[in-house]
């Protein structure tokens, strides 16, 4: 993705949005409706999130109604586990659907009068073929079809079957109903498509009560009718199928006649937004659950800790577009930060600890040093840290032979700890096997607050906790589950990050952080942004980062 593509639309503007105001400006309607139509057989991911945003957006923006209708007609998928993940997600991302709930299997009683009312149109019959004898005789994109020979059955036959069908004679799969319409249409989705389907299963809602079960091009487009839907917003997969769709609203007496729109899914770099791939991560246990933070679930996503403003932001930030295109995950990180950095309140943290003793600093004393809590918020205010003999900086910002442009610890080095004092580094200590696990330093009690006593300079600033001071805490870094920009979602399993997850078990972090409140972002100084997880404990405090701060983003953008 370049710069330029990530301005998005106009002013919030993009080609649906236009054609929403150009019927509103030609009369063509009174009041917009939409809808959002999750299939409850998993949770929603971020990909549902830009359909989510752009159906109940434009009801919002347009004074208009979006209806939540789960399109229930698969019952050996379906959960009310997952209903009610995708009430409240849609609800954390901001929207409402007031009494607008709506329900696919609400409409089965007056589905299947319509398919009555095909089979005595002569325009659908009953089917003996087999799954297999039907795929063959389907044809390809460039042959045609072959009918079948069952599709001359007449009204009375087809109709005494279909209601056979209904009250359970017949086992899973013995026969289908079909739209007869063309077997050598050069749409295959007009190719007679299976409208009901032999299915003995019981369903959430309406139980034992069916053994037959609309498919989803016969239920979703009459159940956009029945609401009157007037914008029914889809993405681009279907473009092939709205022949079907308007099929369906020229040869059924339907109240309404909505009208199809197409627009591109979101997909993004390192990420696999398909449910059935999702579904698998969770059964085959390659992750935690649903919302496990390394997941692109909305669950997931606010586990980690991406607010749902970051959300929204992002999905205006890549607009609504007519051609599939792959956003760079790196854009989506640049939204969360965008929003962190405006709350997040600044804390210190040290992921990997490495002791530091201040050793012209009095044993057994410690002081009291302010520290902001914002730096663009003074409303925020400050809070105080404890300043002492023993001290913890990051392994990373020492190294015994410094490299090239390396201005932070190593012996003779002085730098700045923030808010406090210049230190100078005197010697590391090791371990038997070599490793540094002390730096002796010294302080310069003339540059408390951190300022220069005399205008000398230091090059570095790092981040620190006092022993005085710390809590050990577990961090979560999450690296990108899948190690390819385009993983297989055929073969997932083989495109997963062996290192998506990084669990550090002995970070020290200022003590405000043990009372932190799982709802408010943190930013971790020099380290990025951060959140508690739900596994914390009284005596326990589990930390999710939520995203880095290098902003790799803004030098894609600079490039592109
Ligand atoms: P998946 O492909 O992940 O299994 P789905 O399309 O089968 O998703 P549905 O529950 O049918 O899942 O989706 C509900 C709505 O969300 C549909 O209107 C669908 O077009 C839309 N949607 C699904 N995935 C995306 C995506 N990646 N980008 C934009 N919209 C999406
Ligand atoms: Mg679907």
């Amino acid at each position: 993705m370049t710069a330029t593509d990530t301005v998005g639309t106009e002013g919030g503007r993009d080609f649906i949005r236009d054609i929403v105001q150009a019927d509103l400006d030609a009369r063509k309607h009174k009041k917009i409706v939409t809808r959002f139509p999750p299939e409850p057989n998993g949770y929603l991911h971020i990909g549902h999130a830009k359909s989510i945003c752009l159906n109940f957006g434009i009801a919002e923006e347009f004074g208009g109604q979006c209806n939540l209708r789960f399109d229930d007609t698969n019952p050996t998928k379906e959960e009310q586990e997952y209903i009610d993940a995708i009430e409240y997600d849609v609800r954390w991302l901001g929207f409402g659907w007031g009494t607008n709930l709506f329900y696919a299997s609400d409409y089965f009683e007056r589905l299947y009068e319509w398919a009555e009312h095909l089979i005595k149109n002569g325009k659908a019959y009953i089917d003996d073929q087999t799954q297999d004898e039907m795929r063959m005789a389907r044809g390809t994109l460039k042959e045609p079809g072959r009918n079948s020979p069952f599709r001359d059955r007449g009204v009375e036959e087809n109709l005494d079957l279909f209601r056979r069908m209904r009250s359970g004679e017949f086992p899973n799969g013995a026969r289908v109903l079909r739209a007869r319409i063309d077997m050598t249409s050069g749409n295959i989705n007009l190719r007679d498509p299976v409208l009901y389907r032999i299915l003995h299963a019981s369903h959430p809602r309406t139980g034992t009560t069916w053994s037959i079960y609309p498919s989803y091009d016969f239920a979703h487009g009459q159940s956009d009718a029945i609401e009157g839907i007037t914008h029914s917003i889809c993405t681009l997969e279907f473009e092939d199928h709205r022949p079907l769709y308007e099929w369906f609203l020229d040869n059924l007496p339907v109240p309404s006649r909505p009208r199809q729109y197409e627009f591109a899914r979101l997909n993004l770099t390192y990420t696999i937004l398909s449910k059935r791939v999702l579904t698998g991560l969770v059964r085959d246990i390659h992750v935690k659950g649903w919302d496990d933070p390394r997941m692109p679930t909305l669950a997931g996503l606010r586990r980690r800790g991406v607010p749902a403003e970051a959300i929204r932001d992002f999905v205006k930030r890549i607009g609504v577009a007519k051609a599939n295109s792959v956003v760079d995950a790196a854009v989506f990180d640049f939204s969360v930060r965008e929003v962190l950095n405006k709350t997040a309140l600044r804390r210190m943290a040290v992921l990997r600890p490495l002791k530091v003793t201040i050793e012209n600093y009095p044993e057994g004393q410690s002081e009291d040093i302010e520290a902001v809590n914002h730096p663009d918020n003074p409303d925020a205010g400050s809070r105080k840290i404890k300043f002492g003999r023993t001290l913890y900086v990051e392994r990373e910002d020492f190294m015994e032979v410094p490299a090239k442009k390396f201005y932070r610890l190593s012996p003779g080095a002085e730098v700045r700890l923030r808010y406090a004092y210049f230190i100078t580094c005197k010697e590391a200590i090791k371990d038997a096997s070599g490793e540094v696990v002390e730096l002796r330093c010294t302080y310069d009690p003339a540059s408390r607050g951190g300022n220069s006593p005399d205008g000398r300079k230091v090059k570095a600033t790092l981040h620190w906790v006092s022993e005085a001071d710390a809590v050990t805490a577990e961090i979560r870094i999450y690296n990108q589950l899948f190690t390819r920009p385009d993983p297989d979602a055929a073969n997932f399993a083989a495109d997963l990050n062996p290192q998506s997850l990084e669990v550090l078990s002995d970070a020290k972090l200022e003590s405000a952080l043990a009372k932190s409140n799982s709802s408010e972002p943190v930013q971790f100084e020099r380290q990025g942004y951060f959140c508690t997880d739900p596994d914390s404990a009284p005596n326990r405090l589990v930390f999710n980062r939520t995203v880095g701060l290098r902003d790799t983003y803004a030098k894609i953008a600079a490039s592109g």
